[in-house]
């Protein structure tokens, strides 16, 4: 996918997440930002310091490193009456995976780089309804869409296990309690 696309997609996830009702839009958009910065990949590439869009595109970079950060950041500000380092890194490991899964379309990616050369991507699918009609019912494109719809789903939720927890003073299972009562 294009940059641009993984821009959009990125600030489309932040404004579902509902973030700009107490952030600026400002910081989703610097957040988006961040996330198009993997592809920095595609320069190298050209410049011949990578290969199949190592070394930025890979499941550490893009997930294990930035959700430790906000495990870092949940617990550092627990009393503190900020939590925007939580919803930085929260926000931006949504953006940064969603941004992989798009680039999995029908693309192989070293997503285990540096440990393991395996690619992986999301399989070429195209189911159509007839041949008289060439528009797909599901498509690699709809599929990888639609496990970026289920990363920011699972981003929603967990913000809302958050802002249960810091409004109304709440532990944790409490909190995950109202969180499913929002939600059902
Ligand atoms: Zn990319």
């Amino acid at each position: 996918m294009d940059t641009l696309s993984h821009f959009i997609l990125a600030l489309l996830a932040g404004l579902a997440m509902g973030l700009h009702r107490k952030h600026k839009l400002s910081l989703i958009v610097f957040i988006s930002f961040c996330s198009i910065l993997i592809d920095l990949d595609h320069f190298l590439l050209s410049l011949g310091y990578a290969t199949q869009r190592c070394p930025f595109h890979n499941i550490f970079i893009v997930f294990l490193i930035p959700f430790t950060l906000f495990l870092i950041s949940y617990y550092l500000e627990r009393n503190s009456p900020s939590d925007k380092f939580q919803v930085f890194f929260l926000l931006l490991t949504i953006m940064l995976t969603g941004h992989l899964i798009a680039d999995m379309v029908g693309r192989p990616v070293q997503i285990f780089y540096p440990v393991s050369d395996m690619m992986v991507s999301i399989p070429k699918v195209d189911i159509q309804a007839t041949p008289d009609f060439s528009s797909s019912i599901v498509n690699s494109h709809e599929i990888g869409m639609a496990i970026y719809a289920v990363i920011i789903f699972i981003g929603v939720f967990i913000h809302d296990i958050l802002y249960h927890q810091r409004r109304k003073h709440l532990n944790f299972r409490d909190a995950l309690q109202h969180a499913i009562g929002d939600w059902l």
